[in-house]
């Protein structure tokens, strides 16, 4: 008995769970099934290298991937009121909110941060649809406000990646009142000369889409992205007649004039870099290996970056 008990089972138990290791490596794509191994995955920033099919990403994973050298500055967001409505529905708001921060590991639906691409400097901010579906509560409307002023107090592009399932329920009219804080901060970035760049990545619907994710200068999406106010069901509910195929997709937007670009997310970059040092009259970037930033030279890369977007405007 002895022997099953201190030698066999643990000899046994080893090998499943040796056995369960290898299979959280790989990850499935929804879309075609091929089983892709998570390094691959990741390295390829969350598109199938099999069908192009592209899954979520984290703002941080996506900020890491675009910048220079995956150097950026998280923007401070001021904290908003907590639940102040005293919401429940099946779990307390504060119960919900506690659960997906654990789950992100951020604050809260949108992450704000400046950097450089392609020696550029941008402020950009990047919404979390893992976090309760990237819904724009006050925290959101916060974050772009910082990222606004941001911006205009340094002469940067913004750059805004939207994802979202719309307002945030919990919060009532103090999520439906980010529509217009957003747009007016939005007109800020524009009042400065500013560009402001929003790519709409899957899905971007609801209270966002009627307002900040649809004031851009420039409006770009990823391919085979959900964009729309409301869902299809409602509208062929409400109009009483079949959509037609494709409706409220990246490719179909494009085609009907509601968007500039669509861009595969691993050209994402290239296409911001030339879109923005067209906007802030830069010539072209210059396409060769510069060295990785390196970690101790990173505070006067930042400074370097705040002052030499006032140096130009003036010639
Ligand atoms: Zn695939």
């Amino acid at each position: 008995m002895n022997w099953i008990t201190n030698y066999v089972r643990p000899r046994i138990n080893s090998i499943f769970s040796r056995r369960e290791v290898p299979e959280n490596l790989w990850s499935k794509c929804d879309e075609c099934g091929t089983m892709l191994f998570h390094r691959e995955l990741r390295d390829n920033q969350n598109v199938c290298t099999n069908c192009g099919h592209h899954m979520a990403i984290t703002p941080r994973e996506r900020f890491a991937a675009m910048f220079d050298g995956s150097v950026f500055n998280e923007i401070d967001v001021p904290e908003p009121i907590h639940d102040p409505l005293q919401f429940r529905d099946q779990k307390k708001y504060p119960d919900r909110m506690k659960a997906a921060q654990k789950k992100t590991g951020e604050r809260d639906a949108m992450l704000v941060a400046e950097g450089e691409i392609g020696a550029l400097p941008i402020v950009a901010a990047a919404q979390d649809f893992s976090f309760m579906g990237g819904s724009m509560g006050m925290y959101v409307g916060n974050a772009i406000i910082a990222g606004a002023e941001r911006a205009v107090a340094t002469g940067k592009p913004f750059v805004l990646f939207s994802a979202a399932g719309g307002a945030r329920m919990q919060e009532g009219i103090l999520s439906l009142m980010q529509m217009p804080r957003t747009t007016v901060a939005v007109e800020m970035v524009k009042e400065a000369g500013l560009p402001y760049v929003v790519v709409l990545t899957h899905p971007t619907t609801g209270g966002v889409t009627a307002s900040y994710a649809m004031l851009g200068d420039v409006h770009i999406s990823e391919p085979n992205a959900l964009i729309g106010f409301a869902g299809a069901r409602v509208i062929e509910q409400t109009i009483r007649e079949k959509l037609p195929e494709g409706f409220q997709r990246a490719e179909y937007l494009l085609d009907h004039g509601m968007l500039d670009r669509v861009t595969p997310r691993t050209e994402m970059r290239e296409e911001l870099i030339t879109i923005l040092r067209m906007l802030m009259n830069q010539p072209p970037a210059i396409k060769g290996n510069l060295p990785a930033p390196e970690a101790p030279e990173a505070a006067p890369v930042a400074e370097a970056a705040v002052t030499a977007p006032e140096a130009e405007p003036k010639p």
